[in-house]
């Protein structure tokens, strides 16, 4: 009998640690920054009443069946969220260069991305079989990259002295990376640092891939949940693809459509001609044949719903802008607690200037972990809040408990 004695006990994922670790304290004002998930106001998981109306409309239809979907997924739900994430108007789906795939949400996009160019890319004529993240990035990266067979690396991002954009090194990198090199970039809202680019720099990012010849693997994971709105978050894809740099987009709709558990996403790989994309459309297909078969049906249809109907669609962006108006109050509720009342030493600017989901605090590990030991807060040991966890009741609570570990 196999005694799987050679299998060494791998160690919890980190984030899920946390959850568990809150879910088991029983302390009233306990506070949970660790989840990458919106919360509304009362802490509570929020649908959305947009997702709420298309399920209804959905679940009422007498020809809705439990057929397969295509391998590639449900055609009118990968069209839609090429568009989304493209623009209607782009030049790149009107000359039928996108090669869009269902996926099972977002990481399963990078999977399917990365999986793609491990076996097609050509790492040859100098390139190294390298996937450069972001330093730091979403910690799944490495394990996805590492999983296909192409060694990530990183390339500086965070500046911990300004809790900024370490821009000229970033920029420094690109310059001095051998040619072709690819590149995985936070299409906005970068996870876990709430930092991005401005759009001066994106130009100057795009300006620098296309020189050297790089390959970017946008990761879109917050589109509309960044600014509120859909297009602005997607300005920078949109501008890289204009100007013909070579890319692939993962796109996920877990949290701008609260659909976390439904697992609902697209690959989108973008060639310079047609015939490139139907060949690289057929490669996708078999790669995901062998892997999932055919991709879940009834996330894509809700989405399909909300994004081919105009009414829809306008609800959906009303849902969005309620989701990211809320964390923006809680940054700026935080900033003016610590600065105005508190008094908290040190700048607190980065608050409100980093965006989505997350901020990094720039707190030591140490304030960290003595934030959770001695106040019930649970965050990651690198100082990363989840803003969703904030809400008006627990809030002043935070922003003592954070002014005591600083002072
Ligand atoms: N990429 C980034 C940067 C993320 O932060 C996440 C989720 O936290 C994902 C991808 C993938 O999420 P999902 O698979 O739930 O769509």
């Amino acid at each position: 009998v196999e005694k799987w004695d050679s299998v060494p006990l791998a160690p919890a994922d980190p984030i899920y640690k946390l959850t568990y670790a809150y879910k088991d304290d029983t302390y009233p004002q306990k506070v949970n920054l660790g989840v990458g998930a919106y919360r509304d106001d009362n802490s509570k998981p929020w649908v959305l009443p947009v997702v709420k109306k298309a399920t209804d409309i959905l679940l009422n239809d007498p020809a809705l069946d439990h057929e397969y979907l295509p391998i590639t997924g449900l055609p009118d739900f990968t069209n839609a969220a090429a568009r989304l994430i493209l623009g209607p108007d782009s030049p790149a789906l009107l000359e039928g260069r996108v090669s869009s795939v269902q996926t099972i949400s977002g990481t399963g996009a990078n999977h399917l991305g990365g999986l793609f160019l491990s076996r097609f890319y050509r790492w040859d004529e100098g390139t190294p079989r390298v996937a450069y993240l972001s330093d730091p990035t979403w910690v799944n990266h490495f394990q996805i990259f590492r999983g296909v067979g192409i060694p990530p690396e990183t390339y500086p991002y965070y500046d911990p002295a300004t809790i900024g954009l370490a821009f000229d090194k970033y920029l420094a990198f690109l310059k001095s990376a051998p040619p072709r090199s690819v590149f995985v970039i936070h299409a906005c809202a970068h996870n876990p640092t709430g930092v991005d680019p401005t759009r001066e720099q994106w130009l100057q990012i795009a300006e620098v891939v296309l020189e050297r010849g790089h390959y970017v693997f946008f990761d879109s994971a917050y589109q509309g949940f960044a600014s509120g709105d859909l297009d602005a978050d997607a300005w920078a894809v949109r501008e890289f693809v204009k100007r013909g740099v070579p890319l692939l987009i993962c796109q996920s709709f877990a949290k701008n459509a609260g659909l976390y558990g439904e697992r609902v996403g697209a690959l989108h790989i973008v060639s310079p001609s047609s015939e490139a994309a139907v060949r690289v459309k057929s490669q996708l297909a078999i790669l995901t044949r062998s892997e999932i078969s055919s991709p879940p049906a009834y996330g894509a249809r809700v989405m399909a719903l909300i994004m081919n109907n105009a009414e829809l669609f306008e609800e959906w962006k009303r849902d969005i802008k309620t989701m990211a108006e809320r964390i923006i109050t809680m940054r700026k509720e935080l900033r003016r607690l610590l600065t105005e009342e508190l008094k908290t030493p040190g700048n607190w600017d980065h608050i409100v200037k980093q965006i989505g989901m997350f901020s990094f605090t720039g707190i030591t590990t140490e304030q960290s972990l003595a934030l959770t030991e001695k106040a019930h807060v649970y965050l990651t040991t690198n100082g990363r809040i989840s803003m969703a966890g904030l809400n008006s009741h627990n809030v002043r609570y935070f922003a003592e408990c954070l002014d005591k570990v600083v002072r």
